[in-house]
């Protein structure tokens, strides 16, 4: 694998690909110079020339850009120009998945949180005169007692285990069908029939790969469940492969995620010793190896067509569908693309059987789920709740408003969602949202008691994901969705047309607003740009890129307003105020 090669020649080579590395991988693998060329200039990871000495990347989205990441860059910026400005260079990042403890920040590969800026200078300046001086910031591994867990932490296989004795994959399809499981990745698509359209393709080589490229701003419960319960995703991989007759298994993982890439390829490897995975498992005739992937980066590479692509050594751009990927998937063979907490669920579901996981949703949803909420809350972290339980529970787990700030909005599903506001308007909501959801006299709706289902986040005009961010009352709208439409901007990977520019429209329409220039004249145009993105974009990047700003619109409109009509931030944040 090229892009697996071209990590490890990085790696040894002091960070960057040297010309006549390049020219050996070519000659030893009979790629053209232009096809690494090709990989290489897709991906911000790779690089052709050494880097500084230091390099220090702060993360710019979301829950970082609300805890002033952006003023923690600049002041390592200036630190950085006074040590030398030629050895130590700091940039922004896309989201590092350390939302629960923004600002994060990489100094040369080392993913450092809770850090103050003191701490931080101290070890920007060892590094110059020592790079091997970083020290490694581990995360807690405990296994926090979820009842996704049916071992409590102990990695016993049990399902594993009875697959080998019953071969009943009907059984598993069935306990899989009667609990209702969707996928967890975003798009919810029942797992059972996944699994069942892969198992009817002819053999014999299929896959199964998980997407474990958890790069969404606001997302990281995947990373926890990796990191604390390995075994489970290593469990339902396995689980997915004895039952669709895969040849093998990847885990797809960011290579940012250092630490769960060590808790994976470990208990990948103790469950190999233990006869559960690889060949002839616990000594019969079934096989699955399995093994970690590591991603090169990008956020598109979570998008599971763009993500096949980079396995296959190209640039990960996403592909037209149909065909899906259970009839052409990896390497155009039928292929399981699942997320890491979907099958993580997997175990739990069939030891305690299907019923038991669909009766754990409340207000008629279905099931259990993990959100990561991040913002302005006292607790950000990473929660197992059932689906369907409301924003007020969920904003009380995380124990409630930080700084004593009131709810401002809400982004149910990172930028990807948008914003819903504290009261939302009944004239900004759907007809069918206010049918079913607000009284006959009520002329607002308060947020804190929306029930978190995807049937009710759509019917809200919203979303449902994993990524909770909570916005209080000091937060400005318009600065944010500036943030979230330049990560979309950052992320498009270019393919299609209107995707690239329109992002870009996007940005500068909310910067010239945000900077208290005149954007009358570009929001009236901004209904046919969301429009002609949306139909004309080949993956969801494009589609809900313009979801920042026209909930914006929709939602905070006095807000936008007083910055176009009079220059002026509200919440003295933008250069506007
Ligand atoms: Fe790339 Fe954007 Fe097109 Fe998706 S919509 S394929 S990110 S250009």
């Amino acid at each position: 694998m090229i892009v697996q090669e071209l990590r490890k020649i990085q790696d040894r080579c002091k960070g960057y690909l040297p010309v006549e590395e390049l020219h050996a991988l070519s000659a030893r693998t009979g790629t053209p110079l232009h096809r690494l060329h090709e990989v290489i200039t897709f991906f911000p990871h790779f690089r052709l020339e050494p880097p500084p000495a230091v390099e220090v990347r702060v993360c710019r989205d979301m829950a970082c850009h609300l805890r002033n990441a952006g003023r923690l860059e600049r002041n390592l910026k200036a630190f950085a120009a006074e040590l030398d400005g030629k050895q130590v260079h700091v940039e922004g990042v896309s989201c590092l998945g350390q939302c629960d403890h923004a600002p994060a920040l990489v100094i040369n590969d080392h993913v450092y949180w809770d850090v103050d800026e003191a701490t931080l200078r101290d070890r920007i300046a060892r590094a110059l005169a020592d790079p091997d001086s970083l020290p490694h910031q581990h995360a807690d591994r405990s296994p926090p007692g979820w009842r996704i867990d049916p071992y409590n932490g102990e990695p016993r296989y049990e399902q594993i285990r009875k697959f080998v004795e019953t071969r009943d994959g009907d059984a598993v399809l069935k306990t899989l069908e009667a609990s209702g499981l969707k996928g967890m990745g975003g798009a919810g698509f029942p797992t059972h029939r996944k699994w069942a359209a892969v198992r009817a393709e002819a053999g014999p080589t299929k896959y199964v790969v998980c997407n474990a490229d958890e790069s969404e701003p606001g997302t990281f419960k995947d990373r926890e469940l990796m990191r604390r319960a390995p075994h489970l995703l290593v469990e339902g991989m396995a689980l997915a492969g004895l039952v669709t007759g895969a040849a093998h298994g990847y885990v797809y993982i960011r290579h940012e995620f250092e630490e769960e890439i060590e808790a994976m390829e470990r208990a990948i490897e103790a469950a190999r010793a233990a006869g559960l995975c690889g060949d002839r498992i616990l000594g019969s005739d079934l096989s699955f190896p399995l093994e970690v992937f590591v991603s090169p980066g990008n956020y598109i590479c979570g998008e599971e067509s763009a993500l096949l692509e980079a396995m296959e050594d190209r640039r990960a751009e996403p592909r037209n569908k149909p065909p899906f990927p259970v009839q052409a998937g990896l390497y155009g063979k039928p292929t399981v693309i699942n997320n890491v907490e979907t099958l993580s669920w997997v175990p739990a579901i069939l030891a305690h059987g299907g019923e038991w996981y669909k009766s754990q949703g409340v207000r008629g949803a279905t099931g259990l789920r993990f959100v990561s909420i991040s913002g302005d809350v006292n607790q950000p972290g990473v929660y197992e709740v059932p689906f369907g339980q409301t924003v007020r529970e969920l904003i009380d787990q995380a124990g409630g408003m930080r700084d004593g700030q009131q709810l401002k909005a809400i982004a149910p599903s990172g930028p990807s969602s948008g914003f819903l506001p504290a009261q939302a308007r009944r004239e900004a909501l759907p007809p069918r949202f206010v049918a079913d959801h607000m009284a006959a006299d009520a002329s607002t709706f308060d947020v804190l008691d929306l029930p978190l289902d995807s049937a009710t986040l759509g019917k809200a005009g919203s979303m449902l994901g994993a990524a909770f961010v909570a916005y209080g009352d000091k937060a400005c709208m318009v600065d944010n969705a500036l943030n979230c439409t330049e990560f979309f901007r950052n992320e498009s990977c270019g393919k299609c047309v209107p995707c690239r520019l329109g992002s870009q429209k996007l940005t500068d329409l909310l910067r010239s607003i945000a900077a208290g220039r005149d954007g009358k004249g570009g929001l009236s145009a901004v209904g046919e740009l969301s429009e002609t993105m949306m139909l004309t974009s080949i993956c969801g990047l494009g589609q809900v890129a313009a979801n920042p700003l026209t909930s914006l619109m929709r939602h905070f409109r006095d807000e936008l307003d007083e910055h176009v009509e009079r220059g002026r931030c509200p919440a003295g944040v933008c250069r506007a105020g």
